[in-house]
């Protein structure tokens, strides 16, 4: 029998304890979002981020700017919030507009306030191996599905499709502390499904829909779909679900998988910074 692995359901355990941590200490940590341009998709996470935030005690602010944004008035607005104390968490929603250098502004915020860890800093702890700041929240995420699943990585053949710094990168060096044997694919890549058809483990992160399809797959496999995609009909992911379902063991829906995990990490990662910051030892 499938287990379809219920992101929704974690997520909502998982910030309801972040919930109850922020009312009993009587605190409020506060995320700062940088958002530019006029990305429809970019304008809905962000509201779902605040949301979120509001519902759990967690202050936040969002700093919108025009498409034609200098990206010195981005990298000033960077540097007044690494300086304000009343700032913890900052998070500059990708993709900014294409003039931009996003290296530039990602690699400006303090380290300690890197609430996504795509600062060189943090991201060079992690490939090292050692403990960042924080860790991107959507690897994150999937990492805690399979340790709520309780999926051994040790020793499992993985595949991951998509090579971002965003979630494909990260996943990989994650997978690699735990054990894992990865193997990184991309858009250059030949024969995928030689691929994937001998790994334990698949997971997609490339947003094309039916990417992976039931032949790829092998039995009892374990299928983590990432992977947005928006039509007429609605969410997909980068799986064919329906079909791809009658040889997985375990497998994540979209929507109600990673997706909601991301935005959980998220709410985790600010208030770590938090404590952090604060040197508490709330729990
Ligand atoms: P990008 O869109 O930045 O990159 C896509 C990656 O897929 C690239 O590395 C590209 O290769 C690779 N790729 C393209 N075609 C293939 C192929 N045929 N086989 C294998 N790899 C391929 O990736 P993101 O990580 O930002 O996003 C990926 C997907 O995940 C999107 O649909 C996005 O919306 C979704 N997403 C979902 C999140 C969630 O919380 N659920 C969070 C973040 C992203 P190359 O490097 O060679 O170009």
């Amino acid at each position: 029998m499938t287990i379809i692995m219920d992101g929704k359901k974690l997520a909502e355990k998982v910030t309801g304890n972040i919930k109850s941590e922020i009312k009993k200490y009587n605190i409020r940590p506060k995320l700062a979002v940088i958002m530019a341009g006029d990305n429809p998709s970019s304008k809905i996470y962000v509201q779902n981020k605040q949301k979120k935030a509001l519902e759990l005690g967690i202050d936040s602010v969002v700093l919108t700017f025009p498409q034609d944004v200098y990206e010195d008035n981005l990298l000033e607005n960077i540097y007044i919030l690494n300086e304000d104390v009343n700032i913890n968490a900052i998070l500059v929603q990708l993709p900014l507009p294409e003039h931009i250098n996003t290296k530039r502004i990602l690699e400006a915020i303090e380290p300690i306030k890197d609430v996504d860890g795509f600062t060189s800093y943090n991201f060079g702890l992690l490939a090292l191996g050692y403990n960042p700041y924080c860790i991107p929240c959507t690897p994150k995420g999937i990492l805690r599905l399979f340790d709520e699943y309780n999926i051994e990585l040790e020793g499992k053949n993985v595949l991951v499709a998509g090579r971002s710094n965003i979630v494909g990168k990260p996943m990989m060096m994650l997978l690699q502390n735990r054990n894992a044997t990865v193997t990184l694919a991309h858009s250059k890549t030949k024969n995928l499904k030689d691929i994937s058809i001998n790994s334990d483990i698949i997971i997609s992160a490339v947003g094309k829909e039916n990417l992976i399809t039931e032949d790829m797959v092998k039995q009892n496999s374990i299928i983590i779909d990432v992977g947005i995609n928006r039509d007429i009909n609605g969410l997909k992911g980068d799986v064919d679900f329906k079909n791809v379902i009658n040889k997985a063991s375990y497998i994540t829906p979209v929507p109600g998988g990673v997706g909601p995990m991301t935005i959980a990490m998220l709410m985790e990662n600010t208030f770590e910074l938090y404590k952090i910051q604060k040197n508490y030892q709330l729990l």
